[in-house]
């Protein structure tokens, strides 16, 4: 590659991951952001490798369930009225895109995206200081019992089509997998494969160096 300098936008994991492969590569990198680097939504994540996560929110059977979510102070739907005159033009261009044909054409485009999170992450942080913190481990989604997991059946099937299967664990056998669920789970559907990182914000290798304190006046 040509010695010409390339600039990245924005320091986040995105531009971060580019600016350290072209730097791989041999271009001389340029990373530009207002902030330090890893302090956007790359800091506070949750910091799942989540390979599987290629289905949308927008999936058949939302336009059905999204109605009866809003009134319900513990749904996923959180809606403040006053937003909503403004929010509303934004709404039906995301409710639109709640079909089969869309559902199979976004989890497509995001499969190539999420799948090899895990190695991808390690090519990344491999043999930087990075590295120790990534942990591989499996993936699970609980369910209250056989009914809910199979409700989410379009879901799973649009993950089969994507190569993962979940190990399904059910009654007792789901607190040997994992103790800390109470009995409100009656089925634990387990996709190995995955990771996590077990803080985000230093998984960023170019990380800024603390802060130094304040000097006492
Ligand atoms: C609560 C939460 C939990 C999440 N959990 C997960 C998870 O478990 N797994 C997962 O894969 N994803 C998760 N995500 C999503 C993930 O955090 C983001 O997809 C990812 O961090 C986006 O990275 P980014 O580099 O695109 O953006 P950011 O990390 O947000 O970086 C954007 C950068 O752009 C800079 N910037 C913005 N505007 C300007 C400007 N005008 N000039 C200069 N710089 C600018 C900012 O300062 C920032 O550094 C989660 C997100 C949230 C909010």
């Amino acid at each position: 590659m040509a010695q010409d300098t390339v600039v990245v936008l924005a320091a986040g994991i995105v531009g971060v991951s580019a600016a350290l492969w072209l730097r791989r590569a041999g271009a001389r990198v340029v990373l530009i952001d207002r902030d330090a680097p890893g302090q956007g939504a790359s800091r506070g994540n949750a910091g799942v490798l989540a390979a599987c996560a290629m289905v949308p929110v927008t999936q058949p059977g939302l336009m059905r369930e999204a109605p009866g979510m809003v009134p319900r102070r513990d749904s996923p739907l959180f809606l403040r009225w006053p937003h909503l005159p403004r929010l509303a033009p934004w709404l039906v261009r995301y409710l639109s895109h709640a079909g089969d044909a869309e559902t199979r054409r976004i989890a497509a485009a995001l499969a190539p995206f999420v799948t090899d999170s895990v190695e991808q992450h390690a090519a990344l942080a491999s043999g930087t200081a990075a590295e120790r913190w990534l942990e591989p481990c499996d993936y699970a989604f609980s369910y209250r019992d056989r009914a809910a997991f199979e409700a989410d059946g379009y879901g799973w099937a649009r993950r089969a089509a994507h190569g993962f299967e979940p190990v399904l664990h059910e009654g007792a056998a789901v607190r040997d997998v994992e103790p800390a669920l109470g009995p409100g789970t009656g089925l634990l559907a387990r996709v190995p494969g995955h990771g996590f990182v077990r803080d985000p914000g230093p998984m960023s290798p170019i990380s800024p160096p603390p802060s130094k304190p304040r000097a006492e006046r």
